[in-house]
């Protein structure tokens, strides 16, 4: 495996520490250091280092800047009540990580050493992990092509980083469900295309929809499949679930949806609790015709910001329908409490998912 060397930031240098960890704005606040390595097809991936965190100089041809092969992650670092640093199923994001960066034509990074540079760069920026309960360590470990030229073909040369953001509890106000658009007119992903890697571009293309939502007052799109505008397939950047007469449904992963690990984690956890779970085509017609007869009793989004994020309320073909009386429901509630908790380290742990981060 790479060595990986490391540069402290000397104290002069030293990033303010945030002041209230309750009132963070989502990844505005970087921690004092950065992993990055480079990528060139004679070299292969070198120069692993830790580093101050620091501007990136890029030539004005650099790749990514024309044709977008640009991929990332999310995770979390958690702070248990007794100090313990927890990762939640960090090896499913090292492996979509690599599919990603196969759709894309790039490099892949061994999943091993992705890990290993985190932990590395987690016990150098250890006390960016904020204590207060609901706050962690936002992680975004990234990739891009920086070869500069101009012509489409897969660059030669890439660089990867790990940045980290302390970040606040994501629901300070409560947990609150929220009023979602869904949008006929535009469409996220296609099967064939990207939308299963979680690469720049598709959020690029998420961002017009986004914004006439709320601009008419709703907090995110959700959207339908790209050829008839039927089928339900994800929400904002979440993936999205439904309780339909007490069954839990989510659309299968075919090819235009990301695959999300908390998605899975609900998954795996209704399985375990006896819960019956569907991965199954849903259109939008059954989901309004399942809230205008009391059948859909729930619905929400899975994401590893969020966790949960459960929806009280959908505008389609400008009507609105209330579900569950725009309150949280039962099973929203009970994928929140047990999810946070084995992150946190106050529930067990019966699927190994968590990583202990030793300091
Ligand atoms: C990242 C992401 C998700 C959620 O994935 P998690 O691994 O659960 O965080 C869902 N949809 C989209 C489009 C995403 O980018």
């Amino acid at each position: 495996m790479l060595e990986i060397s490391v540069q402290l930031v000397d104290e002069a240098s030293k990033r303010p520490k945030p002041e209230d960890e309750n009132n963070l704005v989502f990844g505005t606040v970087f921690s004092d250091h950065m992993f990055v390595m480079n990528y060139a097809e004679d070299k292969g991936w070198h120069d692993a280092r830790i580093v101050p965190y620091q501007d990136i100089v890029l030539d004005p041809a650099a790749m990514i800047l024309h044709y977008g092969q640009g991929i990332f992650e999310g995770l979390k670092a958690y702070r248990c009540a007794d100090g313990r640093i927890h990762l939640f199923r960090p090896e499913k994001n090292c492996e979509r990580f690599n599919r990603s960066a196969k759709r894309l034509c790039m490099p892949e990074v061994d999943p091993d050493f992705q890990i290993k540079a985190l932990e590395q760069l987690l016990r150098i920026d250890a006390d960016w992990i904020p204590r207060s309960k609901g706050t962690s360590l936002y992680i975004r470990p990234t990739m891009f092509a920086t070869e500069p030229a101009l012509g489409v073909r897969p660059a030669k040369e890439y660089i990867y980083y790990i940045i980290t953001s302390p970040v606040g509890p994501y629901y300070p106000e409560g947990f609150n469900p929220v009023k979602i658009y869904v949008t006929d007119e535009f469409v996220r992903a296609v099967r064939g295309g990207v939308g299963e890697a979680k690469t720049v571009g598709n959020y690029a293309a998420s961002l017009y929809a986004a914004e006439i939502a709320k601009k008419k007052g709703y907090t995110q799109v959700l959207w339908l499949d790209a050829v008839e505008r039927k089928y339900v397939e994800e929400v904002g950047t979440m993936n999205i679930f439904f309780r339909v007469d007490d069954e839990l449904i989510t659309p299968p992963l075919t090819g235009s949806i990301l695959p999300g690990v908390t998605r899975d984690s609900v998954i795996q956890l209704a399985k375990q609790w006896g819960v019956r779970v569907k991965e199954r085509p849903i259109t939008i017609d059954e989901v309004i015709q399942g809230i205008k007869d009391g059948r859909l009793q729930e619905c929400f989004g899975t994401g590893t910001a969020a966790v949960i994020s459960p929806v009280g309320e959908l505008c389609y073909k400008d009507e609105n329908y209330v579900i569950n009386d725009g309150k949280v429901g039962e099973w929203s509630k009970r994928f929140y409490d047990e999810i946070v908790g084995i992150q946190y380290g106050e529930k067990d742990d019966p699927f190994g998912w968590i990583r202990e981060v030793k300091v």
